[in-house]
């Protein structure tokens, strides 16, 4: 396969063009066929309630190049059980799991040329989202919604790599509220975040660190991601809460921190318990493992990593799951499936 003429090695997380999206229309109960679109924009009706109401969802996913030219994907089926979560929360007709994992195959294999070789540290970054596109102006479920699936070639999230960035407790803003839709993927959560997250940047932060709404005392998860920390005795503690996204990553990194005994425990956890960790991470499909150096939390800070390094157990882990996608270490536990086989 003739690979597109891109500087694989300095790609950011942005989007780049490919060759096509993939597109259906749910109207009268039922998901149209997929058909495969150059075109990057999407006529929408003015009153389409995902503009309105926020009708909209959507998933993350990456498909790798691995060593033998097998080009495959991690965990589809956990995405598209979320993904239907996701429409079932906020009443938008949910996408079928076989049709998802469909749409994913055919748009990969439709842009196999911008799959990022082996080797290059990037991957094709899947999104699929579903909203609503028919209109209301009452407030209504739609009676149509759009499921696309568009992919593009994706560098490290986090522009330093796998270097510890630096969180601040967010204190003042919530993210989501405890019987909210904090445990879906939702663009609302999203937008509920960008000022947070803005001005934790502008302080010099990497991202903040959010607190349950209701108590402002238990770790919720981080903007984008999962949160994970590793105490003093070897366990891999990660919270337990109704309103943080269930992180495909993190369940993943749990089955490993079992695996490597690190006995892991997922249960609410004391923001103060950040004092006594010896290392902390972030998790997600963006970023894989974001190691933590250090969290600030008011007028205190905890320091993880002085000489600018992950810690060794982050950095195992890291390696493990970047192992088995990269199938450089065995998938026994059957994350991976092959969209395309390389031509030996
Ligand atoms: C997508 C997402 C994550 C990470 O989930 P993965 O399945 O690991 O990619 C974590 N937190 C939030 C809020 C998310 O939207």
């Amino acid at each position: 396969m003739q690979k597109a003429d891109l500087d694989w090695k300095n790609l950011t997380f942005g989007f780049h063009k490919t060759d096509c999206n993939i597109r259906y229309t749910w109207k009268d109960g039922a998901w149209s066929g997929g058909t495969l679109s150059e075109d990057q924009h999407i006529p929408i009706h003015i009153g389409a309630t995902s503009l309105h109401y926020g009708q909209t969802c959507f998933e993350g996913l990456k498909v790798f190049e691995q060593k033998n030219g097998d080009v495959v994907v991690f965990r589809v089926e956990e995405n598209a059980k979320r993904l239907i979560r996701s429409c079932e929360k906020i009443f938008m007709a949910p996408v079928p799991e076989q049709l998802f994992i469909d749409a994913v195959y055919k748009v990969v294999n439709a842009n196999l040329k911008f799959v990022p070789p082996y080797g290059t540290g990037a991957s094709l970054y899947v999104r699929p989202f579903v909203f609503g596109s028919g209109p209301q102006v009452g407030v209504k479920p739609a009676d149509e919604y759009t499921f696309m699936i568009f992919v593009t070639p994706v560098g490290p999230y986090f522009r330093t790599g796998f270097k510890p960035v630096h969180l601040i407790v967010e204190e003042e803003y919530d993210r989501a509220a405890p019987n909210g839709i904090g445990d879906v993927k939702v663009g609302g959560n999203y937008a509920a975040g960008l000022r947070a997250s803005f001005r934790a940047k502008e302080q010099g932060y990497t991202e903040v660190l959010y607190l349950d709404a209701k108590e402002k005392r238990y770790i919720d998860e981080s903007g984008p991601a999962n949160f994970f920390g590793i105490t003093k005795d070897n366990r891999y503690i990660t919270p337990q809460s109704d309103s943080i996204l269930p992180s495909i990553t993190n369940m993943s990194l749990v089955s490993l921190a079992e695996e490597m005994g690190l006995n892991p425990e997922r249960r609410p956890i004391d923001v103060e318990e950040i004092f006594s960790l010896k290392e902390a991470g972030c998790c997600g499909t963006a970023a894989v493992i974001t190691p933590v150096g250090s969290i600030t939390y008011g007028e205190r800070k905890v320091v993880y990593s002085k000489d600018g390094n992950a810690g060794p157990i982050a950095t195992a882990l890291y390696n493990k799951l970047t192992g088995i996608q990269l199938g450089d270490e065995p998938d026994t536990r059957d994350w991976i499936r092959v969209i395309q086989a390389g031509s030996p």
